[in-house]
């Protein structure tokens, strides 16, 4: 299997080679597919499985092929994460997959200072990575706007159902557009969570690793 016969496009082929991947993992193998013809995806994965690619990559592909409906410079990708760490980490693995396309990237957390945040959301991301609490704090002063997304990503689902994000993570789901593209990974799919995923995602396809 080869990134290639995936159906990625070139800019991001290019950068992977330049990165020095050669083959897609097992949870890119099975996730990448799926999330190009636009199914909502369930993924069993946990971190060191490659699985940032397996949702950054289509992703990036769905944002390099159509242009923003509404010509805003709203975020159109959301992926939210538990931690500032992986927020960061996440982030950075995006941007560099992303490198040769016209996008912009930016990240929100807490523990940091709203300033920055505000001015990088004011000129504008394509492709946005937030912990859900700073994020709803983004919202309540009206700096982030979500009705401009059309691929929504929950990494590390159970950990933030474990870090009590649920009500965030609740609120941000009332305000992201109904007709999206929802992806959710998870190391673990407890009953809560199965909850969520059958009340918010639209006829998901599972993989699992
Ligand atoms: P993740 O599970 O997304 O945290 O990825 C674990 C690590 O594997 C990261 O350092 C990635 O850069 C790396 N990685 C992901 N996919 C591939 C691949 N297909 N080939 C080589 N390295 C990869």
């Amino acid at each position: 299997m080869t990134f290639e016969s995936l159906g990625l496009a070139p800019a991001l082929l290019r950068a992977l080679s330049e990165q020095g991947y050669t083959t897609p993992t097992p949870i890119q193998t099975q996730a990448i597919p799926l999330v190009l013809a636009g199914h909502d995806l369930l993924g069993g994965a946990q971190t060191g499985t490659g699985k940032t690619a397996a949702f950054g990559l289509p992703l990036l592909n769905h944002l390099s092929k159509q242009t923003a409906a509404n010509g805003s410079r709203k975020p159109r990708a959301l992926v939210l994460v538990p931690t500032r760490e992986l927020a960061v980490q996440v982030n950075d693995n995006i941007r560099s997959y992303g490198k040769h396309l016209r996008l912009n990237f930016g990240t929100i957390f807490g523990g940091a200072g709203m300033g920055p945040q505000v001015d990088m959301l004011r000129r504008g991301v394509d492709v946005l990575v937030a912990t859900p609490g700073r994020l709803i704090d983004h919202l309540e002063r009206g700096t982030a706007k979500l009705d401009g997304i059309e691929i929504l990503v929950l990494d590390e689902a159970d950990r933030m159902l474990d870090m009590g994000f649920l009500p965030a993570i609740k609120r941000i789901l009332g305000k992201v557009p109904a007709q999206r593209q929802t992806l959710l990974f998870s190391a673990t799919f407890e009953a809560q969570l199965k909850q969520l995923a059958l009340q918010f995602m639209r006829d998901p396809k599972q993989v699992q690793v």
